[in-house]
């Protein structure tokens, strides 16, 4: 084990809070340290399109982020869209605005993950496939213990992310430095995450019905969101459960309604001269029209009770669902307590000269760029806050 000179700074996690945060680290005497290559996931977002913010104004972006948005109003003072389009420019990054969304022009994600790392690199040492294993305070300083390493620092920043997509190197792992160092971690839970379903959806695959509204039952409440939805082969996706995945439960039934105005459809049914079913594929795709109760009876020979069968499976259409799990989640719910960090600097209030930005933190957006404009602004405000301290 080689235990190094002492560094300025270390920032454990190469994705993209971390090489914001290296990027406008002035200190040269600063390494970045990462699991695997780093940016993996910046690399694969927003379908290699990356969705890196949106156009709402200031005050309509905070609640972007639920109750803890307040939390952001210091940093986004300090770099907000603006700052981030800017920067993207210097890069040689342009950009194009999509129904309020803002994803890049010039460039992919996987392309704008490699301008990033290439221009940190031209400054700082990336150390990449070492993971961190340890991290504890000792006197002034923090011992960073890597499988090849022992390292020396004053700042250390945790950057590495939440627990979704491990495979991208943002493994749960940054959760137990944290806590090594004395933090409290909110519960963790996967959201913007499909639905997986143990009944049998999966010959409905590829099945998308648009601008449909999706009511998720739960105990106390009932949500519902309208948007696109996907049938898969495990359950279901599209933005619509992406919506509701923000909500917290394990286990829980959906109601799809299937068509905009049942009543009426139910109402000329009755008039049809032929199977319910193929009356129904007139509207709905036809394995979904095959599973309508009465599909094979002559719509005009329906009674009352069965024409009110056919409006009800329109209407609420039943699914028992569960949240798919961290692999299939785009980002994670809960981390490092936001009570312990200050929102000015995101120091800990705990331990002096350690710092979090990204995912790690209790902060999560909504689908729509949220989450790479913290992640970046995050960065930013870490990397300006060393800085002052050093110079
Ligand atoms: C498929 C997908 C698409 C997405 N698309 C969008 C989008 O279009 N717009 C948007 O706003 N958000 C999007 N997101 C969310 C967004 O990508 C993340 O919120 C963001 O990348 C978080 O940045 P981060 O720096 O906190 O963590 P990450 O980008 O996850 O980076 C963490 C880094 O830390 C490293 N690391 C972890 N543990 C250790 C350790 N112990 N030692 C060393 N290194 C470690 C990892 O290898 C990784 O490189 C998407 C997410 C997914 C999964």
């Amino acid at each position: 084990m080689i235990l190094s000179k002492v560094l300025d700074v270390i920032i454990v996690g190469a994705g993209a809070s971390g090489l914001a945060c290296a990027y406008f680290l002035k200190n040269s005497n600063a390494i970045i340290l990462d699991k695997y290559e780093g940016a993996r996931k910046l690399a694969i977002t927003g379908n290699n399109r990356c969705n890196i913010t949106n156009t709402l104004p200031f005050e309509d972006f905070l609640p972007g982020y639920g109750k803890n948005g307040q939390f952001l109003r210091d940093t986004f003072g300090k770099f907000f869209r603006e700052e981030l389009l800017f920067w993207l420019k210097r890069l040689g990054v342009e950009t194009r605005e999509e129904n309020g969304k803002i994803f890049l022009k010039n460039v992919s994600s996987k392309e704008f993950s490699r301008i990033l790392k290439n221009k940190v690199e031209t400054r700082i040492k990336v150390k990449k496939f070492e993971p961190v294993i340890s991290a504890k305070r000792e006197g002034n300083l923090f011992l960073v213990e890597t499988e090849k390493n022992l390292y020396k620092t004053i700042n250390l920043v945790l950057a590495t992310g939440g627990k979704s997509y491990p495979h991208t190197g943002s493994d749960g792992s940054g959760y137990s430095l944290a806590k090594q160092l004395g933090h409290t971690i909110v519960d963790l839970e996967p959201i913007e995450v499909p639905f997986c379903s143990k009944e049998k959806v999966d010959h409905l695959k590829g099945i998308t019905l648009k601008n449909t509204t999706v009511t998720l039952k739960l105990e106390r409440k009932n949500i519902a969101e309208k948007g696109d939805l996907l049938f898969t082969h495990f359950g279901l996706s599209g933005p619509v459960i992406l919506k509701l995945s923000n909500n917290s439960f394990r286990e829980a039934e959906i109601s799809v309604k299937l068509l905009d105005n049942p009543k009426r459809t139910v109402e000329k049914l009755h008039f049809y001269k032929g199977k319910t079913k193929n009356y129904l594929s007139r509207f709905l795709p036809k394995k979904l029209a095959d599973l309508s109760p009465h599909k094979e009876l002559q719509a005009t020979n329906l009674n009352k009770k069965q024409l009110k069968d056919v409006e009800n499976f329109l209407s609420d259409f039943r699914i028992k669902v569960k949240k798919c799990g961290f692999k299939r989640a785009f980002v994670t719910k809960g981390g490092v307590s936001i009570k312990e960090i200050d929102p000015r600097t995101f120091e800990s209030k705990i331990t002096k000269n350690l710092f979090f930005c990204g995912e790690i933190a209790d902060i999560q957006g909504s689908i729509g760029g949220f989450n790479l404009q913290y992640a970046f602004s995050s960065g930013y405000t870490v990397a300006s806050t060393i800085n002052n301290r050093i110079s």
